[in-house]
């Protein structure tokens, strides 16, 4: 019990933080997505009594399992890990959200394979904004042709961009890459045709170590692991 009044605990805190945050800067509250990729199920329960519904993964059999177990219809599945082909069917079909995109023929074969019954899928564009060797996502240049092809693909709403900085130890080397793909999300909104402009409103950015660096430049949407479930399993 001690163990899930603690999550509890530093949910309701991370909330707070957040909205300090926000405010400090005079910036708008991001939404939270928990990221639960190696955690167990059992925690993901605990945040939906909290009336938590956003839930990201990284790896596609660990969160299928999971999701088996949580059949509560209105939780938000959201795939942030990288994308191999013969993964998109199983995405399709079981997330609301991709935010890993990096690739045309992988937003293809999502846009192919999204059940057609279900609602579009939400994607983000995964930019490589710090061009870190080590990660994964398209360069800041190929990010406007990507975002121009997806927007015209059925069965996907295109609606923002993602990024994953490499560390950094103060908060100002923190958020110039943030601001990097803030003005990237601007530049981008201004060349799609008006309705995908208005759909373009998302910045998925800041984990639990520049979550806040994230928020000073704006992320609506921030992605924390750790610091709100502790370290993960290996
Ligand atoms: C694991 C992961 C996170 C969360 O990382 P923490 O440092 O634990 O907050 C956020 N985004 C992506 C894409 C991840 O893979």
């Amino acid at each position: 019990m001690s163990s899930i009044s603690a999550l509890e605990q530093r949910y309701h805190q991370l909330q707070s933080a957040i909205q300090d945050t926000a405010a400090r800067y005079g910036q708008p509250i991001p939404q939270l997505l928990a990221v639960t990729k190696k955690q167990p199920a059992e925690k993901i329960a605990t945040l939906y009594q909290c009336g938590h519904r956003d839930f990201a993964e990284s790896y596609l059999q660990e969160a299928l399992q999971k999701q088996a177990t949580l059949t509560n219809a209105d939780i938000n599945w959201h795939f942030i890990g990288p994308i191999q082909s013969n993964k998109t069917r199983d995405i399709a079909a079981h997330f609301q959200w991709v935010h890993s995109v990096d690739r045309l023929k992988i937003a293809q074969r999502l846009s192919q394979q999204r059940p057609t019954e279900a609602a579009p899928l939400q994607i983000c564009v995964q930019v490589n904004i710090d061009t870190s060797s080590t990660k994964s996502g398209v360069s800041p240049e190929e990010a406007t042709t990507l975002c121009a092809a997806i927007s015209t693909l059925p069965n996907l709403r295109l609606r923002g961009l993602m990024c994953i900085p490499e560390p950094q130890a103060t908060l100002s080397l923190q958020r110039a890459p943030f601001a990097a793909l803030k003005a990237l999300h601007h530049t981008i909104r201004a060349s799609l045709p008006a309705p995908c402009a208005a759909d373009f409103d998302t910045l998925s950015m800041g984990m639990s170590s520049d979550y806040q660096a994230a928020i000073a430049e704006s992320a609506t949407l921030i992605r924390v692991g750790t610091a709100l479930l502790g370290a993960r399993q290996t």
